[in-house]
């Protein structure tokens, strides 16, 4: 009768193997949850190679910037299953007092703590990790965040989070040289994603055409852009690529100005170097935008 015992009892020793190899293993482990794009770049970077240590993204990659962002289920199940939340803060994530509410337990790290804010259209700006040097300062936020909430990591953290600054160190120092001599420091975007990208360079945001992000300007608001394009004489104007090109092409076409993309890196690939890239694409483009070959052309031509 004995004999029986052990088979009778397998099944539940197979459920008890499964329960230490799956919930186990990720109960020991460290889950951190990332609100949107840029602040997963930067986590990623701070936590990469660490045992245990995983990082996630809370929104779909193509999402772009949190503006009136809702949680959906599936971002719950997420944060339930979070032991840290990384946001930007800086007021992007509207949804952030729910998402507190609905799962007390979660620690926080906002990495724009301690950044001085910008205040664009009467409202505080939260596009902070556009500019190179905010978000330098972003990725020190996250990580001695993570090295407060997870000591036993502290020092791969740090090791991570200096040899990320250096490449970002690295990207600013480039950013600067190149953007030195451009012909003309003005420029036109559409949505108020640049202004901190703007004051870290020099360069002067003369008018915002949409507002609202993806919202596209009406008849008037199309009508007093071109008369403003006009009146500046700027003849190139950033668009982003995660919106419509729509309004930017209808006011190139009436003011023959050229049309170019800016990236404020809230899409890309999910992967370490990507804010890199992308800002070094951002600047080829302005460098072209804003010509300094064009400075000779012109002086040439005048004389
Ligand atoms: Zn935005």
């Amino acid at each position: 009768m004995n004999t029986w015992l052990p088979f009778r009892c397998l099944p539940a020793i197979v459920a008890a193997c499964l329960l230490f190899l799956t919930g186990g293993a990720s109960a020991a482990g460290l889950r951190i949850v990332t609100s949107f794009y840029p602040i997963y770049l930067a986590t990623l970077n701070v936590a990469r190679d660490i045992p245990g240590v995983e990082v996630i993204n809370m929104t779909r990659p193509l999402t772009g910037c949190l503006h009136d962002y809702q949680m959906t289920p599936r971002d719950l199940v997420t944060l339930e299953k979070a032991d840290i939340f990384v946001v930007n803060g800086a007021g992007m994530e509207t949804f952030l007092d729910k998402a507190i509410q609905q799962v007390p337990r979660l620690k926080l790290i906002q990495a724009s703590e301690g950044i001085p804010l910008l205040v664009t259209a009467g409202v505080v700006n939260p596009h902070v990790w556009v500019s190179v040097t905010a978000h330098m300062q972003q990725v020190e936020n996250i990580a001695a965040g993570l090295e407060q909430l997870d000591p036993d990591h502290a020092d791969l953290y740090r090791k991570n989070a200096r040899a990320y600054l250096a490449k970002l160190d690295t990207l600013r120092a480039t950013m600067r040289a190149g953007l030195q001599n451009v012909r003309t420091r003005d420029i036109i975007t559409f949505h108020e994603a640049f202004p901190y990208f703007a004051r870290e360079f020099g360069l002067t945001v003369v008018a915002v055409i949409e507002r609202e992000p993806g919202s596209e300007p009406n008849a008037r608001e199309l009508a007093q852009a071109i008369t403003l394009v006009k009146k500046t004489g700027i003849k190139a104007i950033f668009a982003e690529p995660q919106y419509s090109a729509k309004a930017a092409d209808a006011i190139a076409r009436e003011t023959g100005t050229t049309v170019y993309r800016l990236d404020p890196v809230v899409t890309g690939p999910m992967a370490p170097d990507a804010y890199l890239t992308i800002m070094k694409a951002n600047l080829q483009t302005l460098e072209k935008a804003l010509d300094t070959g064009y400075q000779t052309k012109q002086t040439s031509n005048a004389e």
